[in-house]
């Protein structure tokens, strides 16, 4: 299984939580403290998460840098849909993460071009054999069951 080093998702967390001080949701979170006291949210060290991994504002470059992060750099290898989200999941949340990262993956261009395409082969080509002269060889289709006009 892939792993991360632990410094790179320090750095993440470092600007994740100086984006949750700025963030709306965050706020409103924060002032809601009925909603902190559930099991579902809690601040630790001025940071919220919700369980265990960290709330991730709803900022579109700090999202796309975790996706960078887990899906195109090279520790990462660009692996799949279903492997990504696992990897994101261990340390980070959002709304609608699954979504994203699906959309993210489908987008990637270097998956793109250098994924296998998981179809059946499809099989072997049976060419004729090449006519000696001109007229050598006649073929007719022809068109049946044609509806009545
Ligand atoms: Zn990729």
């Amino acid at each position: 299984m892939l792993e991360l080093s632990p410094k790179e998702p320090e750095e993440l967390i470092a600007r994740i939580k100086s984006c949750q001080q700025h963030d709306e949701m965050c706020k409103r979170l924060r002032e809601n403290k009925s909603q902190l006291a559930s099991k579902e949210l809690r601040e630790e060290n001025k940071i919220l998460y919700r369980g265990s991994p960290l709330l991730v504002p709803n900022d579109k470059e700090l999202k796309h840098a975790i996706l960078e992060k887990f899906h195109d750099h090279p520790t990462s290898g660009h692996v799949g849909i279903k492997k990504t989200s696992e990897l994101i999941s261990r340390y980070f949340v959002w709304d609608k993460m699954s979504e994203e990262i699906e959309d993210y993956i489908k987008g990637c261009q270097r998956c793109q071009k250098t994924k296998a395409i998981q179809l059946k082969p499809g099989g072997l080509l049976f060419p004729h054999s090449i006519p000696q002269y001109p007229w050598e060889v006649i073929s007719m289709d022809f068109i049946t069951h044609l509806p009545k006009s």
